[in-house]
């Protein structure tokens, strides 16, 4: 029921740290107050998308209406394929819905092109749920941090952006020095960071964790989690935060949004949602 700063990892257990600090719920309305009362960094109206396999229509997204505010983590929770992945690859324009519309900033995102496009592109980042698939094997860490980069004119040169992945590395609690190793010599939660700064190397506004922590054993998740909070506070992030996983969405969010099949079944604020589930399914099961 608490919701601490910093979630206790391992090491700190063994080395004896002091409990990290709760967030208390006169800090949390204060900050919500000044979250909330911004316009959205991003808008979406009356999204629907329907995939075709053969014949059958599978309608995916119904009539799915929400914001995002600057500064907040959004949850998006649901059973698996309930459609979140979906409507995060309708956020990040790798697919294109059906219907409705998605504003950033005020602009609608299917009227971007070039360079308005590309910084749509530089701004929303993906961290992936899986870090072993989702690091290319056949590069080293150097060239998948600086490569997005020079995708984005980020760095005047090569040593600048090498630099870069450097601090980067650093920044996600690894060393300067596995710049020049591949994907396959890290563990799980090492090829998360790696991804998380990749995702850092474009200097985001928005980043979309899809199932970030799912894979990793429950330690390493509260470590990664800490991380994605750290950042946050840092660069001013805003999140969407998808997970099936009810316990982790609660503790990462400000609100939760609820999806079924498809539908919003209900947006609020975090603690109230969780709840609402967590009634229901004792309802199931009495
Ligand atoms: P979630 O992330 O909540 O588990 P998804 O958004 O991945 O759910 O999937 C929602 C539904 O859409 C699932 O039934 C899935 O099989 C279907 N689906 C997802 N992507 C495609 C696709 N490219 N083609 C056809 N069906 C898809
Ligand atoms: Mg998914």
């Amino acid at each position: 029921d608490k919701r601490p700063k910093r979630l206790r990892t391992v090491q700190d257990f063994i080395t004896g740290n002091a409990k990290p600090r709760n967030e208390t719920i006169t800090e949390r309305k204060k900050r919500h107050k000044r979250i909330y009362k911004q316009s959205p960094v991003l808008e979406v109206k009356g999204l629907e998308k329907t995939f075709r396999q053969g014949k059958q229509p599978h309608h995916v997204l119904h009539e799915i209406n929400f914001s995002i505010y600057s500064g907040e983590t959004l949850g998006l929770v649901g059973n698996s394929g309930s459609g979140k992945s979906t409507l995060g690859s309708c956020l990040l324009k790798l697919i294109q819905p059906d219907r409705g519309e998605i504003y950033y900033s005020g602009t609608k995102i299917d009227t971007l092109k070039g360079k308005a496009l590309k910084q749509y592109r530089k701004d929303v980042q993906l961290i992936f749920q899986d870090p072993f698939s989702s690091l290319n094997p056949k590069q080293k860490v150097e060239k998948i941090l600086t490569e997005p980069m020079l995708v984005h004119n980020i760095g005047a040169n090569k040593a600048e952006r090498i630099d870069r992945a450097a601090q980067l590395l650093k920044q996600v609690g690894l060393e300067a020095a596995h710049m020049n190793a591949y994907p396959h010599v890290f563990s799980g939660g090492q090829r998360q960071r790696i991804g998380i700064a990749r995702a850092l190397a474009v200097d985001p506004k928005l980043v979309v964790c899809d199932e970030s922590v799912s894979a990793l054993d429950r330690s390493v998740q509260a470590q990664i989690l800490n991380l994605l909070n750290a950042l946050k506070e840092t660069y001013g992030f805003t999140y969407l935060f998808i997970a099936h996983d009810l316990e982790v969405v609660r503790y990462m969010s400000d609100r939760i949004l609820h999806l079924q099949n498809g539908n919003i079944i209900t947006l609020d604020e975090a603690d109230a949602v969780y709840q609402q589930i967590r009634d229901h399914q004792a309802q199931k099961t009495s």
